[in-house]
């Protein structure tokens, strides 16, 4: 274990067995509506659990990456920058958004919104963590691997100031690091 971290949430081999899971669960629940996916994974937080959610979705999927922040200090709590957009027309498009974790849901209502603003069909989400107790808009994600405790965590592509996004696991960081 990496020696900033306190204790590990989720173990590796937990993430690789849910990842198997969800993947199983999207491949049947897309195939039974005839749907085929454009999954839409947020950088830079989605990308290891997308790597290994994405081999186990047995369909013609395509994939695509945004990029967005929200605006700091700004009235305007909840609008998000778009850093880098997508690449393809989403227009009658049926998404699947990629997260890392939902926390207080703004990012996924933003995105959602403006996913469904550019004409989506429909979007749906899947997250590796889910953290209830820190939302503050009704959003809920249609496919979630872990829920946690209000925790700040690291690893699987979470990150602290950039660091520990490569860890192989979720882990929470010990209170000196960023004390
Ligand atoms: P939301 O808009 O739901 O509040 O924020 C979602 C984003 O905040 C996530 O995609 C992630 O980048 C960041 N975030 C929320 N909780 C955590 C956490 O516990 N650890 C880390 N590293 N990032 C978090």
């Amino acid at each position: 274990m990496h020696k900033n971290i306190d204790h590990v949430l989720v173990s590796a081999e937990q993430i690789t067995d849910k990842a198997k899971e969800l993947g199983r669960q999207i491949t049947e629940e897309y195939k039974e509506r005839k749907e085929v996916p454009l999954l839409v994974a947020l950088l830079k937080g989605s990308v290891p659990f997308l790597s290994e959610l994405a081999k186990h979705i047995e369909l013609d999927i395509q994939i695509d990456f945004m990029d967005v922040s929200s605006y700091e200090g700004t009235e305007s709590i909840g609008d998000i920058k778009i850093n880098l957009d997508l690449h393809c027309s989403v227009k009658g498009v049926s998404i699947l958004l990629v997260e890392d974790i939902v926390d207080t849901g703004r990012t996924l209502k933003e995105v959602t919104r403006l996913l469904k603003n550019k004409g989506a069909k429909e979007v749906k989400v899947v997250s590796l963590l889910d953290k209830p107790d820190r939302r503050v808009v009704d959003i809920k994600a249609d496919y979630v691997g872990f829920t946690i405790p209000n925790e700040f965590v690291v690893g699987f592509g979470l990150d602290y100031n950039q660091k520990y996004r490569n860890l192989p696991y979720i882990g929470v960081l010990k209170k000196e690091i960023y004390e």
